[in-house]
């Protein structure tokens, strides 16, 4: 399994960068978990946007779904162009179906809901979901392809289910909203310490810490993230890849 990272900012994009946005790519099959604000155009460094056969969201935060707009647009306009015949599926929890619907579902792009209680099959992929501590509905996804598993903890809180439902993860992709000893409950994030020790808990292969703050120096996170486990633990970069 391969997997690209297109964005690594919590909220809103830095200068040339992207928030939300993971490419997973297995036996030719291009899924996009994820579809934050930035992500079309990082996605088209890496292919074409017609080998897209799929997207997932976690969640209705902009940060997750603004590009889904642009993504429906470049999808009419390839078909109107005859560059695609296929109508792209968007996978959604029930809850954000109506949202993403008004903005998406049209000839060109098909909204479909998942059931966040049951496993998704799209192409070679296998999903399972974990409903998180956030402040809207957001799901947790261990996604699992060739005998590679990956966690993605999308937005959320700490919650004493994480070790479990992430156990074993050959990748845990965790949402690193702050530092060491800062609230991130409130606000429904993790801690860099936090990741650090959700990674050891659950006994991941490694770590990428992302959705990255506005504030301090990454590299602290990194420490600290660190400073909980002993695999290997990677800062998210636009155009990173992880391969498995
Ligand atoms: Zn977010
Ligand atoms: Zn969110």
């Amino acid at each position: 399994m391969k997997v690209t990272v297109l964005g690594k900012w919590g909220a809103y994009p830095e200068a040339d960068g992207a928030t939300a946005g993971y490419l997973y790519e297995q036996d030719g099959f291009h899924l996009l978990v994820d579809c934050g604000s930035g992500v079309l155009a990082q996605l088209q460094k890496y292919i074409n946007v017609n080998d897209l056969d799929a997207v997932v969201l976690s969640h209705t935060h902009q940060d997750h779904m603004a590009d889904i707009g642009p993504l429906h647009y470049a999808s009419l306009i390839q078909h109107s162009l005859g560059h695609r015949d296929t109508v792209l599926p968007v996978y959604t929890a029930p809850v954000d179906v109506e949202k993403i619907s008004s903005i998406a579902d049209t000839p060109w792009m098909d909204v479909i809901e998942y059931n966040p209680q049951s496993e998704l099959n799209v192409g070679p992929f296998t999903m399972l979901f974990s409903e998180t501590e956030h402040p809207v509905p957001c799901q947790a996804i261990r996604l699992s392809a060739g005998g590679t598993n990956v966690g993605y903890t999308a937005d959320t809180s700490w919650l004493d289910k994480w070790p479990t439902f992430f156990k074993g993860v050959d990748l845990l992709i965790a949402e690193c909203s702050f530092y060491d000893g800062q609230d991130s409950k409130v606000a429904g994030h993790l801690t860099s310490t936090e990741c650090g020790q959700l990674a050891r808990e659950c006994e991941a292969g490694e770590l990428i810490l992302t959705h990255l703050p506005h504030f301090g120096e990454h590299d602290t996170l990194l420490e600290e993230a660190k400073a909980q486990f002993d695999g290997r633990v990677l800062l998210a970069q636009t155009g990173q890849v992880w391969e498995k």
